[in-house]
Parts: C-alpha cells; sequence; structure tokens
C-alpha cells in the first residue's frame, strides 16, 4: 500500500511526534494560501462519463474478490511537509451474488438537489475511476456513518457535525449519522458486516483512534479517508461503504488551541471528501490540497469535483 521506507521515516516517538506536530501547527498558523494557479476545469456534465485523465491520476489497485478500503492519507496540511505523504489506493471489487439485497431507502430519485459547479479557479483530482465511470455514492439513497469513540476529543460530535454540513450539501447527498458503534478502527474493513450491520453495505465508520492502532496516523496524518467501490453490470463504479479514521490524541490537542475547533472541522472534512471520492489537487486555495496551508473551507475546486461525483443516476442494483 504505501512504501515501507516511507512510512518508517515517519515513524517517530510519541515525544518526537508531539513535538513535531506542534512546530508544524506553528507553521500552520504563519502560512497564507498561495495564488491560485491555473486550473483544470472540469464541465459539470462530464460525470459518470468517462473524465479526463488528471493530470496526477491516483493509483487503483484492483481487488477480485476481498474488499479493502481506500486509504488516503490527510494531513495537518502544512507546506514543506506534506508531499512525504501522498499516497492513495482505492479499492474495486465486481459486483458478485453475494452483494447485499437493494437498501431499503434507496429512493428513486435524488435526496439532496444536485450541487452546481461553480465557476473560478481551482481544480480537483479523482480517486478511483475506471474507463467508464467516476467511483461515487448514489445519491438516491443516505450515506450512513457510525461513530467509534475510542479516543474522540471532548468535542468529537460537534466537530463531525459541522464536518458532514461543510461537505453533505456540496456533495448533494444526504449524511445520516446513525450513531455510535463498538467496531474499533482496522486496516483491512470488509464492506459488509451482516453479524453487526445486518445484510447490507456497512456504514462508513468514522474511528476516533490512534496510530497504536492505527500505524498509518503516525507521524504528521491525522486522518486517513477512503471507500470501496463496486462495479455493476454495465462497469460503472459505485462507492457502497468506507472509514474515515481520525488520529483522536492529536486531534485532542488541536481543538485546545485557538481556532483548533476549525482547524479539526477542516481535518474531518478533508478525509470526508476523501470518503466521498476526491483525492488531492496540486491547486492551492482547495480543501484538498496536500500542501494546503491553512484552507478550512471547500475551495471551488473542491466543490467542483464535488458536483461532479454528484452528477449520476441512482444506483439501481445495488
Ligand atoms: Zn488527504
Amino acid at each position: 500500500m504505501v512504501a515501507g521506507a516511507r512510512w518508517d521515516r515517519l515513524t517517530w516517538g510519541p515525544r518526537r511526534r508531539r513535538r513535531r506536530m506542534l512546530r508544524l501547527l506553528r507553521e500552520l498558523d504563519r502560512q497564507d494560501a498561495l495564488a491560485s494557479p491555473p486550473a483544470w476545469r472540469a464541465p459539470p456534465d462530464l460525470a459518470y462519463a468517462v473524465p479526463p485523465r488528471p493530470r496526477r491520476r491516483t493509483a487503483v489497485a484492483v481487488v477480485p474478490i476481498v474488499a479493502t478500503l481506500a486509504i488516503t492519507g490527510g494531513l495537518l496540511w502544512v507546506r514543506g511537509v506534506a508531499d512525504e505523504h501522498i499516497d492513495h489506493v482505492a479499492s474495486i471489487i465486481p459486483m458478485s451474488d453475494t452483494r447485499p439485497p437493494v437498501a431499503a431507502d434507496a429512493q428513486a430519485g435524488r435526496l439532496v438537489p444536485a450541487p452546481r459547479a461553480p465557476s473560478g479557479s481551482g481544480g480537483f483530482d479523482l480517486l478511483s475511476t475506471n474507463a467508464v465511470s467516476v467511483a461515487a455514492y448514489d445519491p438516491c439513497r443516505p450515506l450512513h456513518l457510525v461513530v467509534n469513540h475510542e479516543a474522540a476529543p471532548p468535542s468529537a460530535d460537534v466537530i463531525l457535525r459541522d464536518a458532514i454540513a461543510m461537505v453533505g450539501p456540496a456533495a448533494g447527498l444526504r449524511i445520516v449519522l446513525d450513531g455510535a458503534t463498538d467496531e474499533l478502527a482496522q486496516s483491512r474493513r470488509p464492506p459488509t458486516d451482516a453479524s453487526r450491520y445486518g445484510s447490507r453495505w456497512s456504514p462508513a465508520l468514522v474511528a476516533w483512534t490512534t496510530p497504536e492502532r492505527v500505524p498509518v496516523l503516525d507521524g504528521d496524518v491525522a486522518g486517513v479517508g477512503g471507500s470501496v467501490a463496486v462495479t455493476d453490470s454495465s462497469g460503472h463504479l459505485h462507492n457502497v461503504s468506507g472509514i474515515v479514521h481520525l488520529d483522536g490524541p492529536a486531534l485532542t490537542e488541536l481543538t485546545r488551541r485557538r481556532g483548533g475547533h476549525e482547524v479539526a472541522v477542516a481535518v474531518v472534512a478533508h478525509e470526508l471528501v476523501h470518503l466521498l471520492g476526491l483525492a488531492h489537487t496540486q491547486e492551492s486555495g482547495q480543501l484538498m490540497n496536500a500542501e494546503n496551508s491553512g484552507q478550512t473551507t471547500l475551495g471551488d475546486g473542491d466543490r467542483r469535483g464535488l458536483a461532479l461525483l454528484a452528477d449520476r443516476p441512482c444506483a439501481r442494483e445495488l
């Protein structure tokens, strides 16, 4: 998934890690967003068709049977170090006879108005595509989330709700919090778990966890997010489940800082956007810029990317 040596370099002891994070947070305070370079502009009507090849297309690992989750590094976005962490891995599995029945809450039409792609500058990149479509969630059913509070900061629920409020309307999705779960973060989470969630795709797991449990969170990485997609009979990709793993201790420390809540919301929103299907972009001024230097809200490129993901018909086979 990630080159071992690369992550070895990022494995620091807790004390050194904390010092580095505090230094990076100070740097975060100092940085200003850079002027936006010319952007790749994605016409909104390209959604659900073959997308333009992204400038930095992300790797897609095709897993034939066993589903693993798309993991994308999410950072505290400090320019100059973030490029150490850029890694995108997505998983795609074929639709099979063992898929769960069509969700009971799937509707015939979309639940939230399709967002309009804004004009202006700012690009985006897609996390997972194939020859015919982009992987995204069905706009005609709620996207369910469950939350594990193993290492959650006191304001975790407010942070998550604020992040959902930022991302949901821009994604044209109804994101529903189903409540708490005792399911802990794991690196290879299957997309179904009948014993825990019944005969359906598992709700996406938002886990406030620790680097000890999720080693990819060591170093400067504050969260990871991604989804598993299935291909339907026509070859189109649909995200069906996913994860957002958050570094609870680091984000707890962050929330104690002045302005920390806003940054924590941005971190969670960034990971939620990975969950929905966007990768990192090199465009400055975007929440999905891996080298972000203080952006805490969605930029035009982020919104344009989310609008592209949202522009798709109902997923009738799921
Ligand atoms: Zn990221």
